[in-house]
């Protein structure tokens, strides 16, 4: 089977970089034409380039509303439409409960749910009118079992299925497809700050024995964004080795 995107057009907010610099290349490689974001135009237009295949680059943040409304219009301006919305950007901003600061609450929230919120409702006019579309949310395993010190975190991403199910359920009518998936442990910037004995740590968890590859959830992705889909909406994909079943 292979997977045609051709004629789509995608975006992948947080493309600058790891999981969704990979889902970028995997969907221009399906023929997809491809746009990315990150927080700076700069590195965002650079990393757009290094994609190759015509894929745009935009500066916007995603907690600022401004932002993704700008985002999505620039987007549907630059290739004339947008079927495909990946949200992928994420941060986080780990303490412990008690020391959990309002501020670091607000930065996760705004980025990982707020952002997503926006991004899926300015998309959702377009693909209404088109009824074909396709949204999927980057979550976490996490926002399925919660974890130590990452309150903020795991509400954003459980947060994350909640909105995908519902926009699931509201847009089927229209042929709009919403899923989440639920990575693991990735080989990325953000497992890095790991120590080795952490990894080490995580590694013993894992059924598969290894950390993830950010083309282990692109490849999914791809799926997802495809016709072979179809009948696919409203569910959460765990890719993580088998670590939590
Ligand atoms: P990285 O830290 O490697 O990359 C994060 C990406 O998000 C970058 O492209 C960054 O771009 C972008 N980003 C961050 N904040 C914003 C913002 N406010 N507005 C726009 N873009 C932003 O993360 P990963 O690739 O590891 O993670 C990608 C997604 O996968 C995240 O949602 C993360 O929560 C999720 N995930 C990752 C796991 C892992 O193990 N790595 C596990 C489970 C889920 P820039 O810096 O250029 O702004």
């Amino acid at each position: 089977m292979r997977l045609d995107l051709t004629n789509r057009v995608a975006l992948v907010t947080g493309g600058t970089r790891g999981i969704g610099r990979e889902i970028a290349a995997t969907l221009r490689d399906c023929g997809a034409r491809v746009a990315i974001s990150g927080r700076a135009a700069d590195s965002a237009n650079t990393a757009a380039q290094s994609l190759g295949g015509g894929t745009l680059g935009f500066g916007a943040d995603v907690a600022v509303p401004e932002d993704v409304t700008r985002l999505i219009a620039a987007v549907e301006e630059g290739f004339g439409s947008l079927d495909i919305l990946v949200n992928n950007a994420g941060v986080t901003r780990d303490n412990i409960l008690v020391r959990l600061k309002d501020e670091d609450w607000d930065t996760v929230l705004d980025t990982n749910l707020r952002g997503a919120f926006l991004a899926v409702r300015a998309a959702a006019r377009g693909m209404m009118k088109r009824r074909w579309g396709r949204i999927i949310n980057i979550t976490s395993v996490v926002g399925v079992t919660g974890n130590k010190g990452q309150a903020n975190y795991a509400a954003s991403k459980a947060g994350l299925i909640g909105l995908t199910k519902s926009v699931a359920r509201e847009l089927a009518s229209r042929n709009i497809l919403a899923n989440a998936i639920a990575p693991g442990f990735i080989e990325t910037d953000m497992t890095a700050a790991l120590t080795p004995e952490a990894q080490a740590a995580l590694r013993a968890q894992i059924p598969l024995g290894r950390l993830g590859a950010p083309a282990d959830v692109a490849n999914l992705v791809a799926f997802l964004a495809s016709d072979q889909s179809a009948y696919i909406t409203g569910q959460v994909f765990v890719v993580d080795g088998g670590m939590v079943m």
